[in-house]
């Protein structure tokens, strides 16, 4: 292993004018973060204020005066000022002692300022501010030397009456205080205040305090320290002084030097941010758009500078990279860098983090540090909102139309409680995964969601809901961030991200740079206009049982609980014509693009009444019982409830069929039709479906005189379908990975349950590292993909791979299908923009 680098032996270098530490062969380990800094400013050609690094090896010699003395004759020299002297606009020229580390660490000595001060200076020829300035550097050094230098306790400090009017007067009380408990008197000798300075400095670095806290910052307690000695200059002239300015808006993401100018020195190493506009200084904003354009060319990062100004026009002194800059900030660097031609669109597109462009998309809560947790879960759908806690579906529908914003707060949610979904601003569940009901519907819809929320209690008798030592009522407002999955108490303040054209440009450049495609998972054709508007290219997933929730749930009921053919066959016609009208907005949204429509993949558990109460009829409360299933995911779904009700499957693509005919006729579109069977583990149940559904393409094409196109394709959601994937491309035209269910299948893990029961445990245990639902478990579920899409491509080399469960819009997942080589991911509307991104990362990488 590579020693830690300031444990490394440098020779005796001597004092180190700024910017001249590279040519002797220092790095940060002698230089540390401030030489650094000032190297890089003076290695682009850039002007940096006068002063010398004492590097790690010589910070020790520092605290001898003669040392010391040799380090201001150097810095006087280097730049021409004289300390105690004035400057040519009679500014008065004092010191600045400093510290750095080899790496960014908190805890690290004040400044030094005004070092160099002698009770001979009498500011009579000084103005008010200079007069001010004065008094506060008399104020600060003399307190720093007396307490740190010469060992002059803080209690006894305490004991100090400093309500002095005139601030040199405040000078004799510190001499004598020091005279009287110190280990020295004051030094009057300005090296001697250097040097006591300086060991001031390695004393309190050293002390068991400081080492504790750097030991809590994970780094070595004996990290060194630099010191750096610059002048400072006591003024009162307006365009003299100091400040800091970054290269962008952060509101906006632009280009714009932005930050304050303050008249005066800087008093404290801590960055002041009240001040002058920068459009106060004489020519500044013109001088810094330059340096600030020129070291974001050249460090390819948003930055800070700190700089002084006087006379000789400005200097930096300090410089920092925007280490992790907003998602505006990033995007519109990213854009403005290629524009510049510094570096080029594939670079652009892959500076900017995927999912970091959420930010950019959904609204966020302004975080101010004062509000109020009341419980986590797992970030299920992005976005923040605040509403009233609505504990049943109907409340939030009773809210909604009251001109009230309800948050929907549930055990978990099922079909029926689609209308209180729809019309919730939030939903917040106890149990249930990133894949579960709550999490997929919320994400279709857009609405930001937290699932899996298992120590929140809700007592529907008492109307409340509490975690920890909190009890909130029905109606009382609360905020989520389904972002973090942190839900709080009370009413947040909420961003509501602004247009980014930067994004745009960018995810243009994505889209260039990409080869999977990118489909949404969009079931209406409201979510599918979102979808579209985000730059999905077609739809990858429509779940047809998604409109069949709420209102329209009693059609497929009556389907499954009939009690005769004739009333199945009524009930399938029912279904069959608000399925054609359902499909024909879904088909207008896509427009000429594919759009893969899933037959019914309906679990009982979800579309059955939950209790023979709620059934419609008697008959149906007696099928209740004997429908009932202990584990309705393993149960009678997808495929097997449509070769148990034959009509099924005929309905929907009669409805499908019908709506295709009808909008080709009426809005001049042709739509890529995709019919997707659910579940399949077994060819034949494919081989039947297709039968079932040809007969009902040539009903309609000889009743309306149109052949409706359409490719056929299953969804591979069993370990068992992915195992026989080359039997399954005999038939299908099309495959889609469904990593919900297989993920399900593969482990053997409820992903209803999973995810809050189990996997804090088993990530602490380190069995895991992330929930497999929510990144493709590329080796098991992931072996199972690679098997089948080779097995696949061997019957048909041309058949079209895809994936829709939720990975398809997680980076990391998307990364493994372009490895697979799959044609596209299909997501939720509200991750396309990620998607795309991270296709584009995921070919640009590969390359
Ligand atoms: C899947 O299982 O991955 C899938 C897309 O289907 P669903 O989530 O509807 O079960
Ligand atoms: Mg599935």
């Amino acid at each position: 292993m590579r020693p830690a680098p300031w444990t490394l032996p440098i020779d005796d270098v001597g004092l180190v004018p700024f910017g001249k530490g590279v040519e002797r062969g220092l790095d940060e380990r002698a230089l540390c973060t401030r030489g650094i800094q000032l190297e890089t400013l003076a290695g682009l050609g850039l002007p940096v204020g006068a002063g010398l690094t004492i590097p790690v090896p010589n910070v020790p010699g520092l605290t001898a005066p003669d040392r010391a003395k040799a380090a201001m004759n150097l810095l006087e020299k280097i730049s021409g000022r004289t300390v105690g002297g004035t400057t040519e606009s009679g500014g008065l020229v004092l010191l600045r002692l400093s510290a750095s580390a080899p790496v960014e660490t908190a805890g690290l000595p004040p400044d030094l300022v005004c070092l160099g001060l002698k009770r001979s200076i009498i500011p009579e020829d000084l103005g008010e501010r200079a007069r001010a300035d004065l008094g506060a550097a008399w104020w600060k050094s003399a307190a720093f030397i007396a307490e740190y230098a010469l060992g002059v306790s803080g209690d006894d400090l305490g004991t100090l009456d400093f309500d002095y009017p005139d601030p040199i007067a405040r000078v004799d009380p510190f001499r004598a205080l020091c005279a009287e408990k110190g280990t020295s008197p004051f030094p009057s000798k300005r090296s001697e205040q250097v040097a006591a300075g300086a060991r001031a400095m390695i004393e309190r670095w050293n002390s068991p305090r400081a080492a504790r806290a750097r030991k809590k910052q994970n780094l070595p307690a004996d990290l060194p320290l630099a010191l750096h000695l610059e002048t400072v200059v006591v003024t009162e002239h307006d365009d003299e002084g100091n400040g800091y300015a970054t290269s962008r808006d952060f509101e906006t993401g632009a280009f714009a030097p932005t930050g304050v100018f303050r008249h005066g020195f800087r008093l404290s190493g801590e960055r002041q941010h009240v001040g002058h506009p920068l459009s106060s200084l004489p020519d500044g904003v013109e001088m810094l758009t330059g340096v600030l354009a020129e070291l974001e060319g050249r460090l390819r990062s948003a930055v800070l500078v700190d700089f002084e100004y006087g006379p000789d026009g400005l200097a930096l002194v300090g410089l920092e990279r925007i280490k992790r800059p907003s998602a505006r900030v990033a995007t519109s660097l990213a854009v403005d860098l290629a524009i510049r031609g510094i570096t080029d669109e594939a670079e652009a597109v892959q500076s900017v983090e995927a999912t970091h462009v959420l930010e950019l998309l959904h609204p966020q809560p302004k975080l101010t540090g004062d509000e109020v947790e009341l419980v986590t879960g797992l970030p299920a759908s992005p976005g923040a909102a605040v509403g009233r806690i609505a504990l049943d579906s109907e409340s939030a529908v009773e809210l909604s139309e009251a001109g009230e914003h309800p948050l929907l707060v549930m055990g978990e949610t099922s079909p029926g409680d689609l209308p209180g979904m729809m019309a919730a601003t939030g939903i917040l569940t106890v149990s249930g995964g990133s894949a579960s009901h709550a999490a997929v519907v919320a994400r279709g819809m857009g609405t930001p969601a937290i699932c899996g929320a298992g120590s929140l209690r809700i007592d529907r008798e008492a109307e409340t809901v509490s975690a920890g030592s909190h009890t909130l009522h029905a109606g009382d407002v609360i905020s989520i961030d389904g972002a973090t999955g942190i839900a709080y108490v009370g009413a947040l303040e909420i961003e509501r991200p602004g247009p980014s054209p930067s994004l745009t440009t960018l995810l243009g450049w994505a889209d260039d740079a990409r080869r999977l495609g990118v489909r949404a998972n969009a079931d209406t054709g409201p979510d599918a206009e979102v979808a579209m508007g985000n730059g999905a290219e077609g739809i990858g997933l429509c779940r047809t049982e998604h409109q069949f929730l709420g209102e329209r749930l009693p059609l497929v009921r009556r389907v499954i609980l009939s009690h005769d053919f004739d009333a199945e066959q009524a009930a399938l016609r029912d279904l069959a014509d608000a399925q054609r009208e359902d499909f024909r907005d879904l088909l207008r949204a896509v427009g000429d693009r594919p759009v893969t429509v899933r037959l019914l993949d309906a679990p009982m558990h979800e579309f059955l009444p939950a209790s023979a109460e709620e059934a419609e009829d008697e008959h149906q409360a007696r099928m209740l019982g004997h429908l009932h299933e202990e584990n309705p995911m393993l149960g009678v779904r997808g495929v097997r409830l449509a070769l148990m009700h034959e009509g099924l499957y005929p309905a929907q693509v009669e409805g499908l069929f019908n709506a295709w005919v009808d909008v080709v006729s009426s809005d001049g579109i042709r739509p890529e039709l995709e019919v997707m069977v659910p579940l399949v583990s077994i060819p034949e149940e494919l081989v039947m479906s297709l039968r079932l559904i040809r007969r009902v393409n040539q009903e309609v094409a000889s009743r309306t005189g149109m052949i409706v196109p359409f490719k056929i394709g299953t969804m591979i959601e069993t370990p068992r379908a992915a195992l026989m994937a080359d039997k399954l491309a005999q038939w299908a035209e099309f495959m889609s990975f469904g990593t919900n269910d297989l993920t399900q299948l593969t482990y053997g893990f409820s992903r209803d349950d999973v995810e809050r029961r189990m996997l804090g445990t088993y990530l602490e245990k380190g069995l895991m590292t992330a929930s497999p639902f929510a990144e493709l478990d590329d080796e098991g579920v992931g072996g199972l993909m690679k098997f089948a899409v080779a097995r696949a491509r061997e019957v048909r080399p041309d058949i079209k791979l895809g994936i829709c469960g939720e990975h398809g819009g997680d980076p990391s997942s998307i990364a493994f299908c372009e490895q697979l080589g799959l044609n596209y991911v299909s997501c939720s509307p509200s991750r396309i923009a990620v998607a795309r991104l991270a296709a584009a990362h995921a070919r640009l990488d590969a390359a």
